[in-house]
C-alpha cells in the first residue's frame, strides 16, 4: 500500500495572507485531500521581534474562511525551541558547528577587507572568520559572555554527507548543492534556531511527505537535504511552484503591500472568487 501523502502549509506570522499564501496553502490542501492524506498547517513563529499573535489569529481566520481545514493540531514553532537545540546539540557533537561571534559590521569589514565575496541564496557568505579562532579564544570569549550564533563548518559537514546528495523535485531527482550556502548560521544571537533548522527538524518530526512551497525557496532546499542527510531524517519529495505575480506582473509580497485576504474579503469578495483568483497561474 502507498504511504499516506502528508503536506503542509508553513506561514512565519510577520503579516497577514495574501494571494500568494493562498496559492501555496490551496495547493498543498488540495493534493492532501485529493489523496484521502493528510495536511498539517504549521506556524512559523521563532522570530519574537517579526512574528505577532494578531497575525496568528489571522492566518487561522484566513483559511477557515477560503475553507481550508487541517488535521491535527496546529504546530506553533516556538513552543518547541528545546527540540531545536536539541538537534544542534546532535550537530556540535559531530563537530560541525561553531560559535560565531561576529556582528553584521565584523562581517562587512571582513568581507571589504578581503575585496569580495561570494554570494548565496541567503547574501554574502560568511567569510569564515570565527571558524577560525583557536579553542582557547572561543571558550574565553563564550565565558566573558559574548553573544555568538551557530554556524555550519559546511566543509566539515560535506565531508561527512553521503555524495552526492540530491532532492526529488515534482518527480524529477536533481543534484543538490548545499555549498552555496557557506557557513550558514543554524541558531541566531537572539534566538537558538533558525528557519533552515526548524523547518528541516519540523518536516521530519511531522512526517511530511511532500514540501509544497514557493519557488524562490527551492534553493533552500539543496541545504534541507544536508541537513536531513546529517541527522538521518527522511527526505521529503518537493514540488516548488511558481511565485504568483500581481497585475503588474512583479512577484506578490508583503513588503510591496499585496493585497491581503482580510482585504479582499472586505472588499465584498466571495471566498470562491478569492480561491479561483489564488488558483489561477503560479501551479
Ligand atoms: N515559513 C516560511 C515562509 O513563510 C515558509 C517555509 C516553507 O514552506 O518551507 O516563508
Amino acid at each position: 500500500m502507498a504511504a499516506t501523502l502528508v503536506t503542509r502549509f508553513a506561514p512565519s506570522p510577520t503579516g497577514r495572507l495574501h494571494l500568494g499564501h493562498a496559492h501555496s496553502a490551496l495547493l498543498a490542501w488540495r493534493l492532501a485531500r485529493a489523496a484521502g492524506g493528510r495536511f498539517l498547517l504549521r506556524i512559523e513563529d521563532i522570530d519574537p521581534v517579526r512574528c505577532r499573535p494578531d497575525f496568528v489569529d489571522g492566518i487561522l481566520e484566513d483559511l477557515a474562511w477560503l475553507g481550508l481545514d487541517w488535521d491535527g493540531p496546529v504546530r506553533r514553532q516556538s513552543e518547541h525551541l528545546p527540540e531545536y537545540r536539541a538537534a544542534l546539540h546532535r550537530l556540535d557533537g559531530m563537530g560541525l558547528l561553531y560559535p560565531c561571534f561576529c556582528t553584521r559590521a565584523d562581517i562587512a569589514r571582513e568581507i571589504a577587507a578581503i575585496g569580495h565575496a561570494p554570494h548565496g541564496p541567503d547574501g554574502a557568505l560568511y567569510p569564515g572568520t570565527c571558524r577560525r579562532l583557536s579553542p582557547r579564544e572561543r571558550a574565553g570569549r563564550v565565558a566573558a559572555g559574548q553573544p555568538y550564533a551557530l554556524r555550519l563548518d559546511m566543509a566539515a559537514a560535506l565531508a561527512r554527507a553521503p555524495w552526492p546528495l540530491s532532492c526529488l523535485e515534482q518527480g524529477q531527482r536533481r543534484r543538490c548543492d548545499p555549498a552555496q550556502f557557506g557557513d550558514v548560521v543554524l541558531a541566531r544571537k537572539d534566538i537558538p534556531a533558525s528557519y533552515h533548522l526548524c523547518v528541516t527538524h519540523d518536516d521530519a518530526l511531522q512526517g511530511v511527505t511532500l514540501v509544497t512551497r514557493a519557488e524562490d525557496l527551492a534553493p533552500a532546499t539543496d541545504l534541507h537535504r544536508l541537513l536531513q542527510a546529517l541527522l538521518g531524517w527522511k527526505a521529503p519529495r518537493y514540488c516548488h511552484h511558481a511565485l504568483l505575480l500581481g497585475a503588474d506582473g512583479k512577484r506578490l509580497s508583503k513588503r510591496d503591500n499585496a493585497p491581503t485576504l482580510q482585504g479582499l474579503r472586505e472588499q465584498g469578495l466571495a471566498p470562491e472568487k478569492v480561491r479561483e483568483m489564488a488558483s489561477a497561474g503560479g501551479e
